[in-house]
């Protein structure tokens, strides 16, 4: 506790958030914090308050870091290094560092080597170069990048998806590792300035003649330190799958197989960069009465044969409401359908598709022996080889 270096636990721990302080708050306010929340947890007032204790414990924890102005700075610089899973060069890391011997002058390499990173154009090479010794000394700025987009499926109710609704889906990214916070070193142990690198985070490979070209050092994948002991979740990549449960909004009208764009709901970006989008596809269970076709709901309707010849009055569902009543005039064709207007699902504009009924004749089975004799009498008045007789003079 008492060393001077940096500590990686501090990428999990907001000391000005335990202290109840703004990052911009003065040693004397900090002090304040810290006095009055020592009194309001301490131990002696509450020997038996377990989770009083262990807020007291924390709260000097951090007083002990950010109370103290040096330390204070190396765990502001540590948290914005954690904060983009790097650390800049000639930070000045612990008892072992071995950053002093940069902030000399500019030489061919560097300038080679800005370029290869990506940084600055040749204004900020020019202004390195003329500056006075910014050099090596000055940490690139890191690069915002958006982040990536995402897919995802979500399965929904037949009634949802025509309403809408908000469901809860899990999305996984590619993310800083959850365990060691993307440094790719084993929690709670001591990092060093890479030895391949010598902490710049590049390697100079030759390109020929006079020419060479910076490469992200293998040792240390850029960031500069390495650990003895690689963070045993990422073994020491530093990366990580991140799983998040986000609550997204699935629009009124969807169809199955809809892929729907949340915009922003993506792999949150880099360096403050904007997130991506999340790309959702739907899927909507069925319904065990009730078809979609766009707007318009449908539904199969059973009937006999006599109340097709004969015409009926029947009674038909609707979805989330009091049932209506066809009017089936006498002589309908079997698969005739019926529009029952605004009996359907919702359009944006509020109004509502159609109900669309197709009537559908169902062949008993069974017949009792005074139904068959009925239907027999009904065939006897009846030449049903006329209903077939289209056949033969069509086929020739
Ligand atoms: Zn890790
Ligand atoms: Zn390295």
């Amino acid at each position: 506790m008492s060393d001077d270096g940096i500590r990686s636990d501090w990428a999990t721990k907001d000391f000005y958030k335990e202290l109840g302080v703004a990052k911009s708050a003065t040693q004397d306010e900090i002090k304040k914090a810290y006095r009055r929340l020592a009194r309001a947890n301490h131990p002696d007032s509450h020997p038996d308050d377990t989770a009083k204790h262990d807020r007291f414990k924390a709260v000097a924890e951090a007083y002990d870091v950010i109370g103290d102005p040096e330390r204070r700075k190396k765990y502001d610089q540590a948290r914005e290094m954690f904060s983009r899973g790097g650390f800049p060069a000639g930070a000045g890391f612990g008892s072992g560092g071995g950053f002093g011997g940069y902030g000399g002058g500019v030489n061919v390499e560097d300038l080679l080597r800005d370029r290869a990173g990506g940084g600055g154009g040749f204004g900020d090479l020019f202004g390195d170069l003329f500056g006075g010794g910014g050099g090596r000394g000055r940490a690139r700025p890191p690069r915002a990048a958006r982040g990536a987009d995402l897919e995802t499926t979500a399965t929904i109710g037949f009634t949802e998806a025509l309403d809408g609704a908000t469901v809860s889906l899990r999305v996984s990214s590619d993310g800083a590792c959850a365990t060691c916070h993307g440094t790719g070193g084993k929690p709670g142990t001591q990092p060093h300035v890479c030895p391949t690198c010598e902490g710049t985070g590049f390697v100079t490979a030759s390109v020929g003649g006079a020419f060479s070209m910076n490469e992200t050092c293998p040792s240390c994948g850029g960031r500069q330190l390495v650990y003895d002991d690689p963070c045993p979740a990422c073994h020491g990549s530093g990366r990580g799958r991140a799983t998040r449960t986000i609550q997204a909004k699935i629009p009124a009208g969807v169809k199955d197989g809809q892929r729907i764009r949340l915009r922003g709901k993506g792999a949150p970006g880099d360096n403050g960069g904007p997130s991506g989008d999340l790309y959702v596809t739907v899927k909507v269970t069925g319904h065990r009465v009730f078809g979609r076709k766009g707007e318009h709901l449908t539904v199969d309707v059973p009937v006999s044969f006599t109340e097709l010849a004969l015409g009926a009055e029947i009674k038909v569902p609707t979805l989330g409401g009091a049932p209506v009543t066809l009017k089936v005039p006498a002589g309908t064709p079997n698969g005739r359908t019926f529009r029952v207007r605004g009996k359907g699902a919702e359009r944006p504009d509020g109004t509502r598709g159609d109900l669309l009924a197709t009537v559908e004749v169902q062949v008993p089975g069974h017949l009792d022996p005074e139904a068959k004799a009925a239907l027999e009498a009904y065939a006897a008045t009846t030449d049903d080889s006329r209903l077939r007789s289209g056949l033969f003079d069509g086929a020739g």
